[in-house]
């Protein structure tokens, strides 16, 4: 009786270390990162779509939401760090924060976007704010930014 008792508790521990790794709770939890594929659909919020199939949509501030719908990203792997406010709900860091990487060749990799003409380079997604022409989609590896 008593070995089966502890068969038990080690049984539970295991579980709640499980549930511990797995699921955030709530805006308080730690920091969090989710991986995934980009998905942007009409109408909606952009998804990552996890590994297992998941979708978690992925909110932001204005200037992360404006990347996450930039059309060039559409599939990509996502890195975002942030938070969970619902299981299949995430909210990315500030974006100055640089919350979001792309995932290439087993390279993490920032989203930057550059003019040609005048050597600017901007986070975001636009008209060059020198000469107006449409930035260039430039993933850079972290650490050379
Ligand atoms: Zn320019």
């Amino acid at each position: 009786m008593k070995g089966m008792r502890l068969v038990h508790s080690i049984l539970i521990a295991a579980f709640a270390l499980t549930c511990l790794a797995d699921t955030p709770k709530g805006p308080d939890s730690s920091v969090a990162t989710v991986h995934g594929k980009l998905i942007q659909r009409p109408d909606q919020k952009p998804a990552l779509e996890t590994a297992d199939h998941k979708l978690i949509v992925v909110e932001g501030d204005g200037s992360t939401e404006h990347v996450l719908h930039d059309k060039r990203l559409t599939g990509v792997e996502l890195e975002v760090k942030g938070h969970f406010t619902a299981p299949d709900h995430f909210t990315a860091d500030p974006f100055h924060t640089r919350a979001l990487h792309v995932l290439k060749d087993g390279k993490r990799l920032a989203v930057t976007y550059w003019c040609d003409v005048c050597s600017i380079r901007t986070y975001e997604p636009g008209p060059c704010w020198c000469c107006q022409r449409e930035t260039a989609l430039d993933l850079r590896e972290s650490g050379k930014e």
